[in-house]
This record gives C-alpha cells, structure tokens and sequence, in this order.
C-alpha cells in the first residue's frame, strides 16, 4: 500500500497507471490526427498537467493554446454560463481543434466551451479527456477521447484541486471529505 498524503482517502490512479494511459492516447491521437493541423486547447487550469505530458506522447507537429473560462452553474441555473477569462489567438478556421480536459464531470462548462468555439468554424471539433465522471452528467456531451472513466468521487492530484491544493501530486487520489473537519 502506497504512502498518501494527508487529505487523500486512497489512490486511485497510480503515476504509472497515468503515465501509459497517457503515453497510449498520445500514440492513438498521433494517428488520427496526422496530415491534420492540429491545435491542442487546454482549459485552464486543471488539465495543465495533463497536457504537459499528452503533447509529449503526440509525435506528430502540433500548436498548442490555453482558455481559462469561469463557470457559473448551480442548482437553480440547469444551463451552463461561463465567462472566458483567456481566450484563444488563433484563427480556428486553420485548424482541427481537440479540447484537453482534466475532468469531464456534469459536462456543463463544456458543453458552453463547445458551443462557442463550434461557432468560429474549426476544420472539427473533438474532446480529449483524462477523466470521465459519467454518472454526474447533466448536459448532452460525451467525450470523443476518454483515458479513465472514474466512479462519482472527488479527485485531486495530477492538476486537479481541492480549494487549490494538491495539484502537485503526482498521482490521482480520493479526497477525503472529511479532512480537516
Ligand atoms: P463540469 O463538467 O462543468 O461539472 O466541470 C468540470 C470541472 O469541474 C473540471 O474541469 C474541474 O475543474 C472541476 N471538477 C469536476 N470534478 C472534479 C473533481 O473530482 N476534482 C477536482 N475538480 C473537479
Ligand atoms: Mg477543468
């Protein structure tokens, strides 16, 4: 049993489990994607991590840019808002467009993110994400590229947060609710 940090119930995805979950994803994207301008969008800033080591595993040329949207959903608002903080530069227009997500968990800030960029006219528009949380979706959208579908827990580490922390972890763990209470 591995060492885990305080606030971490369990790990559930070791450094190694990512690393070739990873690594096989780059390999497949790599082949979809070749003879392709691909632009890899990265929504800040929980899948920092993620893209770092994706974009390593595709050996095909590639750009690369990053959104940092805020997202304003709660109980009483079914459809997702989300003001773009940081947009994009580039002319979609030029390039098919793969959106790398940490955690695809209600889909809403998505499903907005998608709406909005399918309206500049990319050459195609697809979803990549480390994770998927499918029992939590509350909008229609579904992820074209998925590494690990994960049971309905919190999960830090990896570039996920809880209140900011434990992003640095190298592995995905289970945050314990109840620490710190
Ligand atoms: P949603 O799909 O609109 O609910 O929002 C997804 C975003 O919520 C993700 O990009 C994460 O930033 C955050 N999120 C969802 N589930 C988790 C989790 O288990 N741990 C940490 N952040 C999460
Ligand atoms: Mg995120």
């Amino acid at each position: 049993m591995m060492e885990c940090e305080e606030g971490v119930k369990s790990i559930l995805i070791s450094e190694k489990e990512l690393q070739a979950g990873v690594a096989e994803m780059g390999k497949l994207l790599s082949e979809e994607y070749r003879g392709k301008k691909l632009l890899l969008v990265s929504i800040l800033k929980g899948a920092f991590i993620f893209l770092a080591d994706l974009c390593r595993r595709i050996e095909i040329p590639c750009d690369i840019d990053f959104m940092c949207v805020s997202s304003y959903h709660n109980s009483t608002v079914s459809s997702g808002k989300v003001e773009i903080i940081k947009d994009i530069g580039a002319d979609l227009s030029e390039y098919d467009v793969l959106i790398v997500e940490d955690v695809l968990d209600t889909g809403l800030t998505l499903a907005e993110v998608m709406r909005i960029l399918k309206g500049r006219n990319p050459k195609s528009l697809k979803i990549c994400t480390l994770l998927d949380k499918p029992a939590r979706r509350k909008s229609d959208i579904s992820a074209d590229y998925v590494i690990f579908t994960i049971p309905d827990e919190f999960v830090i580490g990896y570039g996920l947060d809880c209140a900011e922390k434990y992003r640095n972890l190298p592995y995905i763990g289970v945050y314990d609710i109840g620490f710190g209470k």
